[in-house]
């Protein structure tokens, strides 16, 4: 019996798009892959995920064009991938909205000016969307130091 309904094929974009992404693995895995940790073994470590169970939300993601396999390993977010940001800035914001005085560590903020952000996709001091292009993060577990979610694109 399979563990719940299959949304695949549903005409609601919420519950489509549930289907793929509303799995607390999977978002953990893409918090992983925005902070630059890409090989198999590193993001096991960073999420605690057993061998099969990050094997399969790998896979998932990538049948869903999220994540591309790297030759000779590792794995990169697609532009599509790129594009589920303001999802998990969106459940950051949401906790600490609900339990402002949590140990919450994790820091966003815009690239572009430095102000913190307190939406999901945009910069309310300098307008900027918050993309993966434009957007630091510093976390606990990796130092505190903001870094940025994507290099910058060579010219
Ligand atoms: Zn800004």
């Amino acid at each position: 019996m399979p563990l719940r309904s299959d949304w695949s094929h549903s005409t609601c974009s919420i519950a489509h798009a549930a289907d793929v992404l509303a799995d607390p693995w999977v978002l953990l895995v893409l918090r992983e892959l925005f902070s630059h940790r890409t090989g198999f073994d590193e993001i096991r470590d960073a999420t605690g995920a057993a061998d099969s169970v990050l094997a399969r939300r790998l896979r998932t993601l990538a049948e869903h064009g999220l994540v591309v396999r790297r030759v000779g390993g590792g794995y990169d977010l697609t532009e599509a991938g790129r594009a589920t940001l303001p999802i998990l800035h969106a459940y950051a914001r949401f906790t600490a909205a609900t339990d402002p005085d949590g140990p919450w560590g994790l820091r966003i903020a815009c690239a572009l000016c430095g102000s913190e952000a307190v939406t999901a996709d945009w910069c309310p001091a300098c307008a900027a969307p918050l993309t993966a292009e434009t957007t630091t993060w510093s976390r606990p577990s990796m130092g505190g130091e903001p870094f940025r979610l994507v290099a910058e694109v060579a010219a």
